[in-house]
């Protein structure tokens, strides 16, 4: 069931954004839509969009409790949820607590370094550049934020680490590393944004010795590992025993 929407605002790759009648706050659809390499590889997996939409809104409301600024108002449905409109920043902030995708391919980092404090890093968020990796005095250079802003991004990006990180430790789920978007609302606050899901964090199951059959996130169709979707069922489950009553905004 959708909620009463305005005119669709923009179409991503697994999210669709829509107005509504309050001109700050905006109905966000998650899509059963999956990409990976750069929208490379495509797949339609049945009943995504509300796992995720499901998942990050427990996310969102944990972080939130913790005093973390966060875009989220509500769920409004299944695979809906209302959030403030606000303008996103061009960087995808990673965090990384474990060695493993492209930092183990650009670097000879051992696959599974534990690393601590974790690494931040910083890509720029343009799907023709291929999200490249950038520096500090590149995003300085780009004039993307000022340095201000870039450290207040950090020290919220750790934040978030420290708040998720022992939250998935507590589902015997390891946060290997996660993505984040963040943006500006109206009054100009840095507000989390996007969504944390399966989709945008590696998830390693604590209760399975074998480097395949712990993964439950998008590396799953990455890998073609199969069972991505029982995967991500699983993450919500123990996610939901954590978080059981997500607010309604509806
Ligand atoms: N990630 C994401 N969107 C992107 C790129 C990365 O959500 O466009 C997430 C990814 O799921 C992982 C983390 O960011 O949790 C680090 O990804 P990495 O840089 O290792 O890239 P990959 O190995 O997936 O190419």
């Amino acid at each position: 069931m959708s909620p009463d929407h305005g005119a669709l605002l923009y179409e991503g790759k697994a999210k669709r954004i829509y107005t509504t009648d309050h001109p700050e706050q905006v109905l966000v659809e998650y899509k059963n839509d999956a990409t990976a390499f750069n929208a490379q590889k495509k797949a339609q997996l049945e009943d995504k969009g509300r796992l995720n939409c499901q998942i990050s809104a427990r996310l969102f409301e944990l972080l939130e409790a913790q005093g973390i600024p966060c875009h989220y108002l509500g769920l409004a449905g299944d695979t809906w949820m209302l959030v403030q409109r606000v303008e996103v920043i061009p960087l995808e902030v990673v965090l990384r607590n474990i060695a493993t995708g492209s930092l183990c391919r650009q670097t000879p980092i051992q696959e599974g370094t534990r690393i601590d404090p974790a690494l931040l890093d910083l890509y720029y968020k343009d799907d023709d550049l291929g999200d490249p990796l950038l520096t500090d005095a590149r995003v300085r250079l780009m004039g993307l934020v000022d340095d201000a802003r870039l450290s207040e991004i950090e020290q919220l990006a750790r934040r978030i680490n420290g708040v998720l990180q022992p939250f998935f430790d507590g589902l015997e789920l390891q946060l290997v590393d996660f993505k984040l978007e963040l943006g500006l609302n109206k009054a100009g606050e840095l507000l989390l944004a996007d969504e944390i899901s399966p989709d945008t964090c590696r998830l390693w199951d604590q209760r399975s010795r074998d480097a395949n059959d712990r993964i439950m996130d998008k590396d799953r169709f990455r890998k073609d590992l199969g069972g991505v979707m029982q995967a991500y069922g699983e993450v919500l489950k123990r996610v939901h025993t954590a978080c059981p009553n997500p607010r309604n905004c509806l």
